[in-house]
């Protein structure tokens, strides 16, 4: 795709990932893409002018955030159907997962307009593939809502599901969030926490969320950053099992309660103790 070529032509809406953290994430085809459109529709100008600069890429942005792209979807239409191409960029990660860009993608998809993702980065499906949780299926399931009530039935009901959540946590809120999902689910509830994806400091946790609890309070500067919390489905706990404990397990209860044999089990293996009985517990109740 060249300028010259677009020109006559109805244009094209590029969603353009970007990445997380690491640089050096970002496609060949994303840089292609950013060199080439006409015009970058950006959450942040500055941040994705930035962005731009480190690649040595010159190109003409426009803000396109949350409070301004119901009115842009319009314009960016018109120009689309002027021939221009169009990249539609977020912060970070892939545009409309939790960031702008749903109103113009919708807009363009009824008009008939052409809209092509260029695929990278995206913070969930990052954390959910290093999780050691099902992936055979998930939802996503964005932020936790703001009121303590609401996200303890938010965690009730993305545990219902049966699925792995994936879900988006900002670095304020993430005590609160705990706390609420030990709350409501118990503080042996298994969860994996998934922090600076990508970055220097990157850091997964697995574990009983009490357990997360004490991580993050003892060093506080744990908290900061961004974080991705995950939660597996009801019933789906087995990811902390493995067959050999299952095995020794089953021997040991002859001899010892359940909880005493799956700490046993957990200390050879090298496994989360709480994590593992819970696990065993869910298996035998489905
Ligand atoms: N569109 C982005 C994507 O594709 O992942 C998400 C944007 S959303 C506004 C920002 C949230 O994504 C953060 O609060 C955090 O929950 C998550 N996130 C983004 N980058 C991350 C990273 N490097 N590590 C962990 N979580 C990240």
């Amino acid at each position: 795709m060249t300028k010259a070529e677009t020109t006559n032509k109805i244009g094209t809406l590029y969603i353009v990932a970007t990445p997380i953290g690491n640089l050096e994430d970002i496609s060949e085809r994303a840089l292609k893409t950013l060199a080439e459109v006409d015009l970058i529709a950006a959450e942040d100008t500055r941040h994705t002018g930035k962005l731009l600069s480190y690649f040595n890429i010159k190109a003409k942005t426009f803000a396109l955030h949350d409070h301004n792209e119901k009115q842009k979807a319009q314009q960016i239409l018109d120009w689309l159907n002027e021939g221009k191409n169009i990249a539609l960029v977020s912060d970070a990660g892939t545009p409309l997962i939790s960031d702008p860009g749903y109103a113009v993608v919708n807009i363009c998809r009824e008009s008939g307009a052409q809209v092509t993702p260029v695929p990278g980065a995206c913070a969930a499906i990052a954390a959910v593939s290093c999780s050691g949780l099902p992936t055979d299926k998930f939802q996503f399931l964005g932020f936790t809502p703001a009121k303590s009530q609401a996200r303890q039935q938010f965690f009730i009901s993305a545990h219902e599901s049966g699925i792995t959540s994936i879900i988006y946590e900002s670095t304020h809120r993430i005590m609160a969030s705990l706390n609420d999902l030990s709350e409501a689910l118990g503080e042996q509830q298994h969860v994996v926490f998934a922090k600076e994806l990508t970055k220097t400091y990157e850091t997964f946790f697995s574990g009983p969320v009490n357990e997360l609890i004490i991580f993050l309070t003892d060093e506080p500067e744990r908290q900061r950053g961004e974080l991705v919390l995950m939660l597996p489905g009801k019933g789906k706990e087995t990811a902390a099992i493995t067959p050999e404990a299952q095995k020794l397990i089953m021997l040991l209860e002859a001899d010892m309660p359940l909880k005493k044999a799956c700490g046993v089990a957990a200390e050879y293996f090298g496994l989360k103790k709480n994590a593992l009985y819970k696990a065993i517990i869910a298996q035998r109740e489905e």
